[in-house]
């Protein structure tokens, strides 16, 4: 049905008045769902070294070292984010909850290397 003169110019005023749909960012404020899948947090200190993350990540983007000793170990992970699909399966896979996210998406780099972060 053709809409009249009338009827689009009343729509096209309400739109003008209307509150936007898209959010002004970075000059305002980024609400987030608290269950959004973000950046990566992990926790060495949690970490056996199992790799389980490692073996169930679809993305191939999860590396884990011990830099330290058999004895004594210092667990790093490091993360391809260039790779990660943010499923959050290593969070879900890790027994020891070494692994979470927060909804926080400011994760961009210039170059393929920034996107390589070691936690
Ligand atoms: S699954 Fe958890 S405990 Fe195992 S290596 Fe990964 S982060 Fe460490
Ligand atoms: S969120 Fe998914 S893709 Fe990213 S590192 Fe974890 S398991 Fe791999």
């Amino acid at each position: 049905m053709r809409k009249g003169p009338g009827k689009i110019t009343g729509e096209a005023l309400r739109h003008v008045f209307a509150k936007p749909a898209t959010i002004s960012y970075p000059a305002g404020e980024l609400v987030i769902d608290k269950n959004y899948r973000g950046r990566i947090n992990f926790d060495a200190s949690k970490c056996i070294g199992c790799k389980l993350c490692v073996r169930d990540c679809p993305a191939n983007a999860i590396t884990i070292d011990n830099l330290g000793t058999k004895e004594e170990k210092k667990m790093q992970l490091t993360l391809n984010y260039a790779h990660c699909i943010f499923c959050c399966q290593c969070v879900d896979s890790c027994n020891k909850d070494a692994i979470s996210f927060e909804p926080n998406i400011e994760l961009a780099g210039t170059s393929r290397k920034d996107m390589i972060v070691k936690l």
